[in-house]
């Protein structure tokens, strides 16, 4: 067995087309600038190995296509490396995998026929004219808007995002006030906006937190977890042991539901 290095592969976050690491992987691209950087082939798998100034292996398989990525102490032998990413040969075909069955990312245009998510479910999207303001109807298996026949995608985007926020507010309250309960913790304060890279943010200080507009379009166990998480963070701002044994106690199948939120499509191709 390696000593001394262990492969972090915790908390990747597929926002999209991106793949956003979590805190350690964050400090170590920050020294990405001065790095020495190589592409090794082990097997059939081929892999850019930046060596840096930290002491544990980071392993990224990045989007869209699978490129794999690996981030190793300066000090490392070749073997060593070989050796690792052998080790790891199976995750990383696991992570490919699931890449490759991601639908890819469409432009919506809000055009009548498209599929549009809205708590985990799929919706028929149908326009219709309207005179006056916007509007949208949520009936059997269709979501549609009525808006002004002139109105362009921006206009129209922005309609169904209001509803989107507005149907995210009507359930967010029953849900924290839940949780506050459960957790004894009291939010202060809290609110939606988009975000391109989280799902939510808590500042324990003012007892507020944030939630990420695109959760209406997940099931509502992935929103939950989400509003846990960051009301976990009144109890400990950090994601060290005691933050995850309290996920572990209050959520104990946080884990999958994480998971579920980040393999969950954004947006489907139109049909
Ligand atoms: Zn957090």
């Amino acid at each position: 067995m390696l000593s001394g290095c262990a492969w972090q592969q915790r908390d990747f976050r597929v926002l999209g087309a991106e793949v956003i690491a979590g805190g350690r992987a964050r400090m170590a691209r920050k020294m990405r600038v001065g790095c020495l950087s190589r592409t090794l082939q082990v097997g059939d798998l081929r892999v850019e190995i930046l060596r840096k100034p930290i002491n544990h292996c980071y392993l990224r398989v990045c989007p869209p296509e699978g490129r794999v990525r690996a981030s190793v102490p300066l000090r490392m032998d070749e073997t060593a490396v070989r050796q690792l990413i052998t080790e790891r040969a199976g995750w990383i075909r696991c992570q490919r995998a699931r890449l490759q069955a991601r639908p890819p990312a469409v432009i919506n245009q809000w055009l009548s026929g498209e599929s549009h998510r809205f708590q985990g479910q799929v919706f028929e999207f149908e326009l219709w004219e309207r005179s006056g303001s916007a509007e949208v109807v949520k009936q059997g298996s269709k979501i549609q808007l009525g808006i002004r026949p002139n109105a362009t995608i921006k206009q129209r985007e922005a309609a169904m995002n209001e509803w989107y926020r507005t149907e995210l507010k009507r359930v967010l309250p029953g849900l924290i006030s839940r949780w506050q309960t459960t957790v004894g913790e009291v939010v202060s304060d809290w609110g939606v906006k988009r975000m391109k890279t989280r799902w939510g943010s808590c500042n324990p200080r003012a007892r507020r937190i944030w939630l990420n507009l695109d959760l209406i379009k997940h099931p509502p166990e992935s929103l939950e977890y989400v509003v846990v998480h960051e009301m976990i963070h009144l109890l400990e701002r950090s994601h060290n042991a005691r933050f995850y044994a309290l996920m572990d106690r209050y959520l104990p199948d946080w884990r999958l539901r994480r998971d579920h939120l980040n393999d969950f499509p954004g947006r489907l191709a139109s049909r």
